[in-house]
């Protein structure tokens, strides 16, 4: 990329000396997150520029920058095509011509006839020959630099030399020793970290900008990999947090309600379940807390591993609680686990936002006095007026659905029970459960202080989805689908377009879809669901679909959480073109639950972007949740995966999860062993990569 000129006088001004760092700049400085001089030591180029050495005209190739000096052989102001300076200098080996579409009078003095000039600019081949537009031209013969020109990320109104200037003072003040221990450094073969930073803020004359660009130099390995050694001593310290807190055991000594819950079940579980069940159950017998993650593709039964974890605690004298991300859900929960537990004598209390005064008192008295065994709700269960006087479980459902703070919340709840009627404080044990799976590289890093317990199974009995991709134009005949399925007793969800500018906008597409399939099938019962409905109507609508009374139920997205209707086999997406992969991959979840073949249709209006063209065509192509996870991966980045671990600010700035595996493995190793056997080490690394941040990798 060639940059753009600038003229002489501007030049002049950004070359004197520095300015106070007045508070604008500062405000400036603070946007890319610099403040000490530690930061400005870690803000490093994403690209160079070679002023270092003059290369001989007769070698410049297009599409290359270079730097030549040469005298001006002839220079002019043409009129036609357009106004346009041009000039041509020759340096004994070649000419090489000059254009200014824009200039200013100096330029024009600059590159006047015989002068001898330094030029810079990448190179394109031109009309008659190799041309430069826009060139930096300087006084030729003047001192050559001997270390690359940093190009580094910045912000608006903040130029590159004051940055340069920031940070060059910066490598004189801050601390730059070494926080990896010798013999460590020795046997990774890594530089140390303070010739890593001046080689990347300062590349010696003749390295090769490339390696450095593509970041594959060992100065860069190195900071790469203390990027991810950072990421993984933290979540290892998280981890040891862990350890060093107390938790209920819950032996479960009597497993009659575990042999009676599996008794009563219609259905053999399968060995994915199993292993998860045996996975959770030893977790619990500790005391100290669990902080498990339970990973099963949509439909693969985690509900029922959730009832058996709970089975265990309620056994061992233990109230459970269960949260859910919507009241839908919640509400879904209740059903199926008290259809499950309350035969087997458990006490199943729910407590949402929206209950009806009395009945929310009676339930926070069940909870407070210790009669509700499992409570299941909303975010509700972490308002401060709910009490557990003997919390040993807590199952977050749909994780990824939760924010940071309501994590937090959550892990202070068992805190403040226990701290009120004993000294030794205890926490819950904690499940979550998510339907995302997490890629390999991230479960390596940002998620490796949880034991994962992943369920890559599903129920037998399930065929798979068939997926459709059909134009908006072909209307009807996705309405004769719909016509046909419910004419054979089956049931249908027709999902409304996305509106992300807009939820009233949104709202409305729902009731005008409503309004136009109710019209379109006079002899059908045509449900609807939208968030802005109360939560009264939404059970309302839901349990008319789930009980069959309703043929097709319209709705927006808030039915892509964990809706569980087995006789509802055909999914109409429209406009699925706007929806994220994972999320269409959570909505085409809700059908081929029960027995019998479900299709999925994707509606979509063309044309469509090259983006979504691929994410339909995964959709098409796959069903698999790990697949599509990955492929998600690719397309959009981490950011879907990590839900409550972001932190708003670039989580890694220089690793990348797909191509530094290999450094994350080696990162790993060492953190562990730095754990060990340099604890001094652990918190110098963690202070300079990781200032403040410790808490939200813990949460
Ligand atoms: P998810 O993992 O998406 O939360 P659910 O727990 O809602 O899945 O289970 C999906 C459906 O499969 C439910 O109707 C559930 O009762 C049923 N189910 C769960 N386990 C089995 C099994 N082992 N055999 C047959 N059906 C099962
Ligand atoms: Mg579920």
């Amino acid at each position: 990329m060639s940059t753009p000129v600038k003229a002489p006088k501007e030049n002049r001004q950004t070359s004197q000396p520095a300015g106070r760092a007045d508070s604008p700049q500062e405000r400036k400085f603070k946007r890319l997150g610099l403040v000490e001089p530690s930061d400005f030591v870690v803000h490093l180029p994403i690209r160079y520029e070679d002023e270092t050495r003059i290369s001989a005209i007769s070698s410049a190739a297009p599409g290359q920058a270079i730097q030549v000096e040469g005298e001006v052989l002839h220079s002019e102001v043409q009129l036609r095509p357009r106004r346009q300076l041009v000039a041509v200098i020759s340096d004994g080996t070649g000419r090489l011509n000059l254009r200014w579409l824009h200039f200013y009078p100096n330029q024009r003095r600059q590159v006047e006839t015989g002068r001898h000039i330094r030029v810079r600019g990448e190179v394109r081949a031109g009309f008659n020959g190799c041309e430069i537009v826009h060139p930096r031209v300087t006084v030729a013969g003047t001192a050559l630099p001997n270390a690359l020109t940093p190009v580094y990320p910045t912000t608006d109104g903040l130029s590159q030399p004051a940055l340069r200037r920031a940070i060059g003072q910066s490598l004189l003040t801050a601390d730059l020793s070494e926080s990896l221990p010798d013999p460590m450094l020795r046997s990774l073969a890594l530089p140390s970290f303070k010739d890593a930073i001046r080689i990347l803020h300062a590349p010696p004359a003749g390295m090769s900008v490339h390696e450095l660009v593509e970041r594959g130099h060992p100065a860069w390995r190195r900071i790469k990999f203390d990027e991810l050694l950072a990421q993984q001593l933290s979540l290892a310290l998280a981890r040891r947090h862990r350890r060093s807190q107390r938790a209920p055991a819950l032996p479960a000594a009597d497993a009659e309600l575990q042999h009676q819950l599996r008794a009563s079940l219609p259905f053999a579980l399968t060995a994915a379940q199993e292993r998860a069940i045996r996975e959770i159950s030893a977790d619990l017998t500790r005391d100290y807390p669990m902080h498990r993650l339970l990973q099963g593709d949509v439909g693969s039964g985690k509900t029922i591993v959730a009832a058996f974890a709970s089975a265990q605690s309620i056994a061992s004298g233990r109230q459970v609680a269960i949260m859910a991300p919507t009241e839908i859900l919640a509400e879904q929960h209740f059903n199926k686990l008290g259809a499950w537990l309350q035969p087997l004598g458990v006490n199943v209390t729910w407590l949402t936002g929206k209950l009806a005064v009395r009945q929310r008192r009676a339930a926070l008295e069940a909870i407070a006095s210790g009669d509700a065994d499992l409570v299941i709700g909303t975010q509700a269960l972490i308002q401060d007026k709910v009490q557990f006087p003997r919390l040993g479980l807590v199952i977050l459902d749909e994780q990824h659905r939760f924010g940071v703070a309501q994590r937090l919340e959550l892990n202070r709840k068992g805190d403040e029970a226990e701290t009120a009627n004993q000294e030794q404080r205890q926490m819950p044990h904690q499940l979550t459960m998510s339907a995302t799976p997490i890629p390999r590289t991230l479960a390596m890093t940002f998620f490796a202080d949880l034991d994962v317990s992943v369920m890559d199974e599903l129920p037998p009995g399930r065929t798979p989805v068939i997926t459709k991709l059909i134009s908006d134009a072909r209307r009807e005949e996705v309405l004769s689908l719909v016509h046909g399925e419910v004419r054979a007793g089956r049931q249908a969800y027709w999902v409304c377009p996305l509106v992300e500018e807009s939820e009233a906008l949104q709202l409305q597409t729902a009731v005008d879809t409503h309004a136009w399939l109710t019209a379109a099938f006079p002899d059908m019962v045509v449900g609807l669901m939208h968030g802005r409905m109360s939560s009264a109507e939404k059970q309302e609508a839901m349990d008319g679909f789930r009980q069959g009374n309703v043929h097709l139920l319209v709705a927006t997205t808030v039915i892509e959480v964990g809706v569980d209707v087995p006789n509802a086999n055909l999914m109409i997406i429209e406009h699925a073109e706007r929806f994220g992969l994972a999320q269409l991959h959570q909505l085409r979840g809700r059908v081929g639950r029960g027995g019998g073949q479900s299709v999925c249709v994707l509606m979509y209006q063309g044309p469509l972007g090259a983006v979504a063209r691929d994410r339909l065509k995964a959709m098409y192509e796959t069903t698999d949740g790990f697949e599509i996870a990955r492929r998600d991966l690719e397309q959009r980045g981490p950011g879907e995966f990590l839900g409550m671990r972001q932190s708003g600010q670039e989580l890694l700035r220089y690793a990348d999860l797909q191509s530094d595996s290999d450094i994350i493995e080696q990162a790993r190793a060492a953190a562990a062993e730095m754990m060990d056997a340099y604890p001094d080490h652990v918190y110098r690394h963690l202070e300079r990569w990781m200032r403040g941040r410790q808490e939200l990798l813990r949460s």
